[in-house]
């Protein structure tokens, strides 16, 4: 067990000596969660090999799920790839910093453990003054996953990032909730065209935009489990985001939905089971089960991206033991918000109105 410092920091401009000691420890080879615009992050030197295996130990993370390593300037990419194609440089101009994660063709420097022995390695550069200060201050690539026990819904607080590191990690910079709630967009650009395979903070209709053709890959879509061959990391077909409770994802025409979820929890609860139901406000009211949250307006999906992530952790608070979830329009941020409830209910999807 380590002592975890609580080290709580400026969002906007954070305190120089804080900074410095979570420095410190990055140079040191130890670990330091940190805020990002999408949820917090837990760093280690991403060049260091024992640093980083100690980063797959506290999180209990499989060793072949490769990390993203964060970079605190467009520059320093150049290290980290083979060769910087002219693509490439268009992404980073029109989305960094912000929630987007670009797979690379990687360079020699990156030890191995970094990448789980890819020859491709994911790259981003985060849009938070305090991951950038901490990043640019340490001179180092930094590699961060989300900063939880791998498996677990990904922290948007230091307490989150506490309830599951506490005495596993050296310190964690608290600069309060993050903003987005959903991880980074990891966007294949190794391939052509391009593919998404996790949909997240920086939206499908963005990514549109810029690039003249993307695709999404079935495993961002998550509809379904995908056999190993089809994954482009094996780490992909970890569980994920997945809170104590089983979680059932009901899909379809909205009214069709409600009247699902109210015959599914009728049924647990007849059972014997604690019933959660993960609703809207738009239906919150709708339903008479032990514990009903409501993620946020369907008029507001950023809301709901937001709220993602606690709301599954609270449910666990409340020990019930099935959650079930309406699912939302996955367009804009809501394709990450339903990909995360897919994933989390390890595709158990009822589909409501006989479709
Ligand atoms: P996390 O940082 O824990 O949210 O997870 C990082 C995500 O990026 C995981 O889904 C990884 O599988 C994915 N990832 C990281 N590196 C690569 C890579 N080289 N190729 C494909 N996916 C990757
Ligand atoms: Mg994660």
């Amino acid at each position: 067990m380590k002592r975890t410092l609580l080290l709580k920091v400026d969002s906007q401009e954070p305190e120089t000596e804080k900074i410095g000691v979570a420095v410190d420890f990055i140079k040191r080879g130890g670990l330091v969660a940190f805020p990002t615009e999408t949820v917090y992050g837990l760093g280690a030197d991403a060049l260091n090999p024992k640093a980083v295996r100690s980063l797959f130990e506290a999180k209990r993370r499989p060793l072949d799920n490769p990390l993203i390593v964060h970079v605190g300037y467009v520059k320093d990419v150049s290290r980290l790839t083979k060769k910087v194609s002219p693509k490439t440089e268009r992404l980073m101009k029109s989305f960094w910093p912000g929630p987007l994660t670009l797979i690379l063709r990687r360079s020699e420097v990156i030890p191995d453990v970094t990448v789980a022995g890819l020859d491709t390695i994911a790259v981003r550069m985060p849009r938070h003054s305090v991951a950038l200060a901490l990043i640019r201050e340490s001179g180092c690539s930094i590699a961060a996953p989300s900063a939880n026990l791998a498996g677990k819904p990904s922290p948007t607080t230091a307490q989150h990032v506490l309830d599951d590191l506490d005495g596993r990690i050296d310190a964690v910079l608290d600069a309060g909730w993050t903003r987005i709630g959903v991880e980074s967009t990891v966007l294949d650009i190794t391939v052509d065209p391009p593919q998404v395979l996790r949909p997240g903070g920086t939206p499908y209709e963005e990514l549109e935009k810029i690039l003249r053709r993307v695709e999404l890959h079935p495993v961002a879509i998550a509809e379904k489990e995908l056999a190993t061959n089809e994954v482009r990391s094996p780490g992909m077909k970890h569980r994920h985001y997945a809170p104590d409770a089983d979680v059932i994802v009901v899909e379809g025409e909205l009214s069709a939905v409600v009247s699902k979820v109210k015959e599914l929890s009728e049924v647990y609860m007849r059972k014997g089971s604690k019933v959660g139901v993960l609703a809207t406000d738009e239906t919150v009211d709708y339903y008479m089960v032990n514990v009903v949250r409501s993620l946020g307006s369907r008029r507001n999906l950023a809301v709901i991206a937001k709220n993602l992530f606690r709301l599954l952790r609270e449910f666990d608070l409340e020990s019930v033991d099935v959650i079930i979830a309406e699912s939302i329009p996955a367009e804009g941020l809501g394709l990450a918000v339903m990909n995360r409830l897919r994933k989390a209910s390890g595709y158990k999807i009822v589909r409501a109105g006989g479709r």
